[in-house]
């Protein structure tokens, strides 16, 4: 589904030019999970927002299905009705209710009638676990039910691809684990049947190692290790990934 081919990208020029992401080759097959670590800095949401055409890669290609989609031509709004992202902060519109904030993209973005935008959007708040929760505004909901109804919101379009950043990091412990299990639900069983494919940055360990297919290690903007979550994990070939997993200890 998804393949990067030698992408590059730097931030700033001159003597302040930072190199971000140095040569990354990555690959998330149809109904695969892929999960990026790495310290503070390798690249990882760069990495993301790079597929979310949300930064303009250097050099390189970003291929969906085959199609370059770095390519300044392509239209990038077709391109990212294909793809959702959620992010750390859970960015859920504060003057629209839940429900609301599930139905907006689809009603706005792409035309759906308000009683089937509604009626997907119910269901998709069933599966995350918040139907009850449909006509609550944001900040009547714990961190973790925003960053479920965030969730919702990303998956209501149908996309084919789910991009979540650090998406547990700005919660409280306790609330951290029912995002996790709603996301290796999804992961599993899906929607509607469907698993959903996803590539996630994370710094939960146990996360990757549940919910992964691969675990890619990214140091300075380079994978430095690839492999299933037991080699990586477990058995890490390079000193840099021992090093990284010694921190997190
Ligand atoms: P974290 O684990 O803290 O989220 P990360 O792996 O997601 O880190 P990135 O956010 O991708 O790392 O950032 C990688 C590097 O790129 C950092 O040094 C950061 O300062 C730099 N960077 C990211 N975005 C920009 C930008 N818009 N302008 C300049 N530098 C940037
Ligand atoms: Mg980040």
């Amino acid at each position: 589904l998804l393949a990067l081919r030698d992408v590059r990208k730097s931030f700033g020029s001159g003597a302040d030019r930072k190199v971000v992401l140095d040569g990354v080759d990555l690959d998330v097959a149809a109904g695969s999970c892929v999960v990026v670590v790495g310290s503070s800095g390798s690249g990882k949401s760069t990495l993301l927002r790079v597929v979310d055409l949300l930064e303009e890669v250097d050099d390189g290609q970003v291929l969906l299905d085959g199609e370059d989609v770095a390519d300044p031509w392509v239209d990038a709004d077709a391109v990212r009705a294909r793809l959702a992202m959620v992010f750390q902060q859970y960015n859920l519109f504060p003057h629209l209710r839940v429900l609301d904030n599930v139905t907006l993209a689809p009603r706005v973005v792409h035309r759906v009638p308000r009683a089937e935008a509604e009626a997907a959007a119910s269901a998709m708040l069933e599966r995350v676990g918040l139907a009850d929760k449909a006509r609550a505004y944001p900040d009547q909901l714990s961190g973790g039910q925003q960053q479920r109804a965030a969730i919702a919101r990303a998956l209501v379009n149908g996309p084919e691809l789910l991009l979540l950043d650090e998406v547990t990091s700005a919660l409280d412990p306790e609330l951290v684990g029912e995002v996790l299990d709603l996301l290796l639900s999804l992961r599993h069983e899906g929607v509607a049947g469907r698993p959903t494919t996803m590539l996630v940055a994370t710094h939960e360990m146990s996360f990757a190692r549940e919910v992964a297919d691969e675990v890619v290690f990214l140091h300075d903007g380079r994978v430095h290790e690839r492999g299933t979550p037991t080699q990586v994990l477990d058995d890490p070939q390079q000193e840099r990934t021992r090093e990284f997993l010694r921190r997190l200890r």
